[in-house]
This record gives C-alpha cells, sequence and structure tokens, in this order.
C-alpha cells in the first residue's frame, strides 16, 4: 500500500486574526465570520486533481486561479467556505436571501423575542425615487424634509415596538405578536456559502444597481474579509469580474463600425439593429441603446449619434 499523503490544515493567519470581530455595517448591524474552510491555496489544490501534477511546472498558483476565474472553471473555487454571522434589517435580509446557494440558520422570532432594534435613518440619509431606474434612488432628500421623515420613523418604530411587546405580554404568541413590526426591524443569522457563490453574490450585490444597504454588506464582506481570506481570488474577481466588461454581438459589430474610420458606419449598424430609427425620424428612448452607449463611453469611444 502506497503511504499517504502527508496534508496539513489550510489556515489564513489574516482571517484567523479577525474571526469572531464584528464589522459595523449601516447603524446597527454587523458581520462577522464565524468558521471557515479553504484557502487560495486549496482552489488549486482542488484544480491539480483535474488537471494533473505536469501543470505544477508551467503555472503558479496566481497564474493557475487566475485562469479559472477567466475562464469559469468554477467547481475549485466550491472548495473554499465561510461561515458568516449577520446582524441586518428585514427588507435588506430579504433580498439577500434570495440567493439560494447558502445554507441559513436565522433568529426565530416565533421562538424569542424580536430583536429590539431597527435600521434608523438620518435626515441626510433619505434618497430620492431615481426618474430613470424604476428600482433605484438618485440623490437625497433635502434635510428640512429628511429632518421630517426622520421623526416620523422613530413615531413608527418606537409605536409598533410598543403595540408589540403590549400584545406578547397579554399573552399573544410571538409568531403573531410579531406581525406589524417594521421591516426595518433586524434580524440575526448564521450564513454559510461556498467561494464560488459568494463571489456571484459579491457580483450582484457590489454592484451600482444593487441596493445601498445591502451593497454596504457586500462591500464589507468583500474588502474586509474575502480580501484576506483569499487575496488572489479576490484580485483575479476584481479583474475578471467586478471590474471587467463584456461586449455583446451588437456592441462588437457597432464598435468594429466605428473603428473602420467611417462613423456613419457606426450609424448605419445601430439602425440595421434596431437600436435607431430609419434616418429622419425622432431617435425616441431605448433602455438596451442607452446601456450600450453607457459601455462605449465607459471605453472612451465616441458615440456617433449623440
Ligand atoms: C439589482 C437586482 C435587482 C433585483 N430585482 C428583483 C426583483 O425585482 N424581483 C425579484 O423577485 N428578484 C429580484 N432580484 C433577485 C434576483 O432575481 C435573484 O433572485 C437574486 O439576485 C439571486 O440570484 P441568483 O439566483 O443568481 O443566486 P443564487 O440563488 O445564489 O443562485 C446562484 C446560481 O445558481 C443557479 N441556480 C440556483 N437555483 C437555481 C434553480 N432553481 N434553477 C436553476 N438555476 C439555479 C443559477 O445559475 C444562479 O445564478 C434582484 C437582484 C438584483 C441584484
Amino acid at each position: 500500500m502506497e503511504q499517504a499523503e502527508q496534508l496539513s490544515r489550510p489556515v489564513v493567519p489574516a482571517l484567523d486574526e479577525i474571526l469572531g470581530t464584528p464589522f459595523k455595517v449601516l447603524d446597527d448591524g454587523f458581520i462577522r465570520v464565524v468558521d471557515y474552510m479553504g484557502s487560495d491555496e486549496s482552489i488549486v489544490q482542488a484544480a491539480r486533481v483535474s488537471y494533473g501534477k505536469g501543470t505544477k511546472k508551467v503555472s503558479e498558483d496566481r497564474g493557475l486561479i487566475r485562469y479559472l476565474l477567466r475562464h469559469q472553471h468554477t467547481t475549485p473555487f466550491e472548495m473554499c467556505e465561510i461561515k458568516f454571522h449577520v446582524r441586518v434589517p428585514m427588507d435588506c435580509w430579504r433580498q439577500w436571501i434570495r440567493h439560494r446557494t447558502a445554507n441559513v440558520n436565522e433568529y426565530s422570532t416565533r421562538y424569542s423575542l424580536a430583536i429590539d432594534a431597527s435600521q434608523k435613518t438620518s435626515s441626510e440619509e433619505w434618497r430620492l425615487q431615481s426618474k430613470d431606474n424604476k428600482q433605484g434612488s438618485e440623490g437625497f432628500a433635502d434635510t428640512a424634509l429628511g429632518a421630517k421623515l426622520t421623526v416620523q420613523e422613530e413615531e413608527l418604530q418606537n409605536l409598533s415596538r410598543k403595540i408589540y411587546t403590549e400584545r406578547v405580554e397579554l399573552g399573544i404568541a410571538r409568531e403573531q405578536a410579531r406581525k406589524d413590526l417594521p421591516l426595518s426591524t433586524y434580524t440575526e443569522a448564521y450564513w454559510k456559502v461556498d467561494l464560488h457563490n459568494l463571489l456571484h453574490f459579491l457580483w450582484l450585490r457590489m454592484d451600482a444597481h444593487a441596493q445601498y444597504e445591502i451593497r454596504s454588506y457586500a462591500k464589507t464582506i468583500g474588502e474586509q474579509i474575502v480580501a484576506k481570506w483569499v487575496p488572489i481570488a479576490w484580485q483575479a474577481f476584481l479583474d475578471y469580474k467586478v471590474h471587467a466588461s463584456s461586449l455583446s454581438l451588437m456592441e462588437i459589430e457597432i464598435i468594429k463600425a466605428i473603428n473602420s474610420g467611417n462613423p456613419a458606419a457606426g450609424i448605419i449598424k445601430a439602425r440595421e439593429f434596431g437600436l435607431l430609427p430609419p434616418e429622419g425620424e425622432e431617435i425616441k428612448r431605448n433602455r438596451e441603446r442607452s446601456d450600450i452607449e453607457a459601455k462605449l463611453e465607459s471605453l472612451n469611444i465616441k458615440i456617433p449619434w449623440k
């Protein structure tokens, strides 16, 4: 029988150092690491099972991790797991919990009294409805209006807590007494996820389109925790996902046409794809075209129809 290969458990001193330390998020929320398994090394170790030892000669660990991420060879990233303890307002948690590829155990308000803390909004923090993006916000309400809303918020939170407490004291079951607590009430949970699915969560929730509150948690997880846990994978993720951009067929064809030396060719291509109306007709709002324009602008490409 062959002698068993000696293995040592991967440890990440930078993560061990912050194990259990809560990182504050929002006014009264936090996130902390409870436990973890694996490191950058575990990603490499798993990948080498599939690629064989020969690869080791030609690729360094860093290069291999970056190759895996670039080519969506995702399963080696699933070899790393992390368990968090989070404290988060219920409306934010409702978005968070949509990520089905994690293991969750949440504080029970049937079993225990609801946590006596609600997310508070200061007078400068009230965001205005975005005009372009129905799901988004832009700018802030002026502080006089903000101050009024903050007072109202406090009254509402105090009243709902008072009624909740009265119901409980009158013997009403906690499972029913809680029904009128606001979504700003904090909840707590254990959330365990593998690195592949965590990066997917971070990609969606660190993005500017995600709501500020969940974005705050995602940024903390990414920048304060994942960056320390798996620094090579984190950097590859920033390079190839977060700050990367993909081009659609339409975008490739339009860019090629613009680069042909004849800017009008870009307009003709955009017309062919139905992004612009026939010549002479009014250019109407078009979400797809706006997204393409934003991408061209980010690449410093002059848009010929603007
Ligand atoms: C900016 C933004 C706006 C959003 N707006 C809304 C909204 O208005 N309404 C709303 O309901 N939701 C909304 N969502 C939630 C969104 O639709 C997803 O449910 C959420 O982001 C989870 O993503 P996911 O399914 O990729 O992640 P996970 O559930 O973690 O799944 C990860 C991946 O696993 C695979 N997978 C998991 N489960 C299945 C399955 N059952 N079948 C097939 N593949 C599966 C998929 O490839 C998936 O991408 C929004 C999300 C974002 C980021």
